[in-house]
C-alpha cells in the first residue's frame, strides 16, 4: 500500500499530521512538494520568500534522506500534479494539511473532487498548521461585537478567543518517523530561489528549514524566553523570537512551538505563547472569511487618500520620522520587521496618512519573509480599524512610539545612517537640532504634521 503526504506549510518531519497520517496507512509512502504554477500566477511567491522556501525543501530532503527517504518534488499545477503521482504510485490516499485562505479551500475542493474521480480518498488533517484548528472553537454566547464574535462560526474579538485557546486541550504531539520508505517514482531536482521567483533577495535574510528552525527553538526557549514579557517592545533590543519564518513555512509545529515554551514557564512563556494564540485567531478568522483577506472585514466607509508621493516616502524610508524610516529600511535589509515596528509603521500609513491598507499590505507581503496572508492580512485590518481592533479609531503616535519603545536612540542609528551621529533620544526628532546641526544632516523633513493628520483622520472615520 501506498499513499501520499503533499507537504504544503508544513515542511518538517517533527510533528507533522500529514505525514504521520500517511505513514499509518500505507507502507510506503511519497513525501510529495508540487511547485504550484497556481501559487505564482497568483503573485505569492516572492524572492524572499522564494530564497527561504529553497531552503526549507533542501533541508526536508536530507531530514527525509537520513531516514532512508527523500522528498518528491513537481512542478506544474498542484491538482493535477498529485493525482499524477497518486496514479503512478497505485496510492489509495493523499494526506494534506487544511489550509485556511480562499486557495487553499479551492485547492483542497478541487483535489477531492479529482481523486475521488479515481476512486482515491483525499484526508485533510485540521490542526497542522496552527495549536489549535480554525473553526475548533465558536463562540457559545450571543453573537456580535460585544458578544466574542459576529458570526457563530468564528471569534471576532481576540480576548475571549484566547480564554477558550488556553482551555482547549491540544492536538497530542508526534514523534518524527524513524525510516521513511519512498517508492519509484521521478522527481524533478529540487528548485533554486531563482527558479521560484525571479528578482533579487534581501542581503540579511535568514536560513530556512527544518533544521535551522529547531536549533533556533532551543536556543530561544533555553535564554531569552525568560525576559520575553518585558523586553518584547524593546525595538533595539531584538528581543523576539524570530520565529516566524519558520512558523509561516511550517518548518516547525507552532503546538510543538507553544508546549517548549510552557515547559519554561514563567511571566515570559505565558506572554509568547498570547501571541501564538494570536495567530491562530488570524488563521481562524480568515478560515471563516476567506474574503477578509482583500475586503474590509468591518467595513468604517473609508474614503482612503490617494497621495503617490507620500506612499513612495513611506515605502522608501524616507518619511522624516526616523523610528518609522528605520523601520521601513530594515524590512527591505532582512525582509522582516519587529512586531511594534510593523504596528506604527502600519498605522502611519493607514491612519496618518490614511491611505488604503491594502497598499501596505501588499508592499509587506512582497518583502516579508514570513509574509503571510492571514497574520499580514488581518493584522494590517486591525491597525487600519477595519478588522477586529476594538478600539478600531485609536492612532499610534510614531514620535512617542519611539521615545517609549526606543528610548535611546539605538535602532534608529543602526537603520538610518544619515542619522548615525545624532546621540540619545534627540535622533527621533531631527528637526529640533539647532539649525547649523540639522542642515548638515542629508534627511528629510516631515512629510506631514502629525496633529493635523490626527485631526483629519477623525474627521474622516467621524469620530
Ligand atoms: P514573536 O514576538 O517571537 O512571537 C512569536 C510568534 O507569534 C511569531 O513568530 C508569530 O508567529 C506569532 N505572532 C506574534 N505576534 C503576532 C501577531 N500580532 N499576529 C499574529 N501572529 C503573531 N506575522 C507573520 O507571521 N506574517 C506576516 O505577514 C505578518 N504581518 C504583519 C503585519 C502587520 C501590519 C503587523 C502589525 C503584524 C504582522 N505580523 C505578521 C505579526 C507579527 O508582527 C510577527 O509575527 C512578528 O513580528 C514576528 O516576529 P517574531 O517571530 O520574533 O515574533
Amino acid at each position: 500500500r501506498v499513499s501520499v503526504a503533499l507537504f504544503t506549510a508544513d515542511l518538517r518531519v517533527h510533528d507533522n499530521p500529514v505525514l504521520h497520517g500517511a505513514l499509518r496507512e500505507a507502507e510506503s509512502v511519497v513525501p510529495l512538494f508540487v511547485v504550484d504554477s497556481g501559487i505564482r500566477e497568483a503573485g505569492f511567491a516572492t524572492p524572499n520568500r522564494a530564497a527561504f522556501l529553497a531552503d526549507c525543501l533542501a533541508d526536508l530532503d536530507a531530514v527525509l534522506r537520513a531516514r532512508g527517504g527523500r522528498l518528491v518534488v513537481r512542478r506544474g499545477e498542484v491538482v493535477q500534479e498529485t493525482c499524477r503521482v497518486a496514479e503512478r504510485t497505485g496510492a489509495g490516499s493523499v494526506h494534506l494539511a487544511a489550509g485556511v485562505s480562499g486557495y487553499a479551500a479551492r485547492r483542497e475542493e478541487r483535489l477531492r473532487a479529482a481523486l475521488a474521480e479515481a476512486g482515491r480518498e483525499l484526508r485533510v488533517h485540521e490542526a497542522a498548521l496552527t495549536v489549535v484548528a480554525p473553526g475548533a472553537l465558536v463562540p457559545s454566547g450571543p453573537s456580535g461585537p460585544s458578544g466574542g464574535g459576529r458570526g457563530k462560526d468564528h471569534f471576532a474579538v481576540f480576548t475571549p478567543y484566547y480564554r477558550r485557546w488556553r482551555e482547549e486541550p491540544w492536538r497530542a504531539p508526534l514523534a518524527a518517523p524513524r525510516a521513511v520508505r519512498v517508492p519509484r517514482i521521478r522527481s524533478a531536482g529540487l528548485p533554486t530561489a531563482a527558479s521560484l521567483a525571479p528578482g533579487a533577495a534581501s542581503p540579511e535574510l535568514p536560513a530556512g528549514g527544518e533544521t535551522a528552525a529547531r536549533r533556533r527553538l532551543r536556543l530561544w526557549a533555553s535564554g531569552p524566553l525568560a525576559d520575553y514579557a518585558e523586553r518584547h517592545d524593546d525595538l533595539a533590543g531584538d528581543a523576539t523570537s524570530r520565529l516566524s519564518p519558520y512558523l509561516h513555512f511550517g518548518c516547525l509545529s507552532p503546538g510543538e512551538v507553544a508546549r517548549r515554551a510552557l515547559e519554561a514557564r514563567g511571566p515570559g512563556a505565558d506572554a509568547f505563547v498570547r501571541q501564538l494564540a494570536w495567530r491562530d485567531f488570524h488563521h481562524q478568522v480568515l478560515a471563516a472569511r476567506p474574503d477578509a483577506a482583500h475586503r474590509d472585514y468591518r467595513p468604517r466607509h473609508d474614503r482612503w487618500r490617494h497621495d503617490a508621493d507620500e506612499i513612495a516616502a513611506w515605502r522608501e524610508g524616507l518619511t522624516g520620522f526616523p523610528v518609522v524610516d528605520a523601520a521601513m529600511r530594515q524590512l527591505r535589509q532582512e525582509g522582516w520587521m519587529h512586531n511594534r515596528a510593523r504596528l506604527l509603521t502600519a498605522s502611519f500609513l493607514a491612519k496618518t496618512l490614511y491611505a488604503d491598507w491594502r497598499i501596505g499590505a501588499r508592499h509587506f507581503l512582497a518583502l516579508l519573509v514570513d509574509g503571510d496572508l492571514a497574520n499580514n492580512q488581518l493584522n494590517w485590518q486591525w491597525v487600519a480599524g477595519t478588522g477586529t481592533d476594538t478600539r478600531p479609531n485609536r492612532i499610534l503616535n510614531p514620535l512617542a512610539q519611539a521615545l517609549r519603545h526606543d528610548p535611546d536612540g539605538a535602532y534608529v542609528r543602526r537603520w538610518v545612517p544619515e542619522l548615525a551621529a545624532v546621540q540619545g533620544p534627540a535622533v527621533h526628532r531631527p528637526w529640533r537640532l539647532p539649525g547649523p546641526d540639522r542642515a548638515a544632516l542629508a534627511y528629510p523633513d516631515p512629510i506631514v504634521d502629525l496633529d493635523e493628520a490626527a485631526a483629519r483622520f477623525r474627521r474622516c472615520r467621524g469620530s
